[in-house]
């Protein structure tokens, strides 16, 4: 990936994808103290293309450094615009944006102080993350053998870095097994979230998905399926999930930037419900993409055009 054409903005210059590069004594590559965003462009009916909820990921990505005390040295503004104008200057309709800070090698030792706090931004054109297959018909899903992280470990509101090797265990251990993805459990057993993506449940017509004590990240596209249920007038409950409740839902589906909203159709072998996308999951998702694609006129204004 490392070695293509193609631009790269890093630390407010725009730079070339393969001179993008940083020393081997970089603090985060060695500690872990880091944080990304991951945010996704889409075509729109016009042509052009449109950053998804860019305020939205952007003040996470901020709300992340203030989590890990990393004090960015753009504004907010600057940053939006700097995605903006990776997209443009990569010349792609729909891609996947990738917002990453992390701290420089002046000196190494735990304690980052003194040490500078840098950010880039790449853009790449990205597919269905869970395959175009599982977006149709659902993924198999593995509970997972590893805890999500407890609430006070690495904190699970900021998009960390750090918290992605249990996500990379977890996602390792279920695909080697022949899953599709894993799903991670709390410190105290009840359901948290995929190795990249929120869960959703559905049973008896309504929509549950955990609340975020569980340890999962607080999903800009969870926040999107609150306003979608709405819109569609089902109910949703944020509430402790069990394992064994998933095995009986009637539906179930992951979320994600990338991952969008991929339909789950069995747990640990357990079919759920009929075993392939659920009437419910079909219609959200529909809604989905017809928000993202631009043919959903409410919600326009979470349509940043680049
Ligand atoms: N949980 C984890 C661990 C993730 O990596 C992601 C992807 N960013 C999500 C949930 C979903 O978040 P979002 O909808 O904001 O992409």
């Amino acid at each position: 990936m490392a070695d293509r054409d193609g631009k790269i903005w890093m630390d407010g210059q725009m730079v070339e994808w393969r001179d993008a590069k940083i020393h081997v004594l970089t603090h985060t590559l060695h500690y872990g103290c880091g944080a990304f965003e991951g945010v996704r462009a889409y075509q729109q009916p016009d042509g052009g293309a449109a950053i998804f909820r860019l305020q939205e990921h952007t003040e996470r990505l901020f709300n992340s450094g203030k989590i890990l005390r990393m004090k960015i040295p753009f504004t907010v503004d600057e940053v939006m615009q700097a995605q903006k104008d990776v997209v443009r200057a990569n010349n792609l309709p729909s891609c996947y944006i990738r917002p990453l800070i992390w701290i420089g090698s002046e000196k190494l030792g735990v304690s980052p102080k003194g040490n500078k706090v840098h950010i880039m931004v790449a853009a790449w054109a990205w597919g269905a993350y869970l395959g175009e297959e599982g977006l149709k018909r659902g993924i198999r899903v593995k509970t997972s053998s590893y805890t999500r992280h407890h609430v006070n470990i690495t904190m699970t509101q900021a998009k960390a870095v750090s918290n992605y090797t249990n996500s990379i265990l977890a996602n390792m251990e279920a695909t080697e097994d022949g899953y599709d993805e894993a799903l991670l459990l709390d410190p105290s057993g009840f359901v948290s979230e995929g190795a990249g993506e929120n869960l959703f449940v559905i049973k008896g017509g309504k929509v549950y998905t955990p609340d975020l004590s569980a340890g999962a990240l607080n999903g800009i596209t969870r926040n999107t399926i609150f306003a979608i249920c709405q819109d569609l007038g089902i109910p949703l409950i944020e509430k402790r999930i069990t394992r064994d409740e998933v095995y009986i839902c009637d539906e179930a589906f992951f979320t994600g930037t990338a991952a969008e909203v991929t339909p789950i159709r069995e747990l640990d072998r357990v079919q759920i419900g009929q075993g392939s996308r659920g009437p419910i999951t079909e219609k959200i998702q529909t809604a989905f993409f017809d928000i993202v694609n631009g043919r959903n006129p409410k919600y326009a204004s979470w349509l940043a055009k680049v």
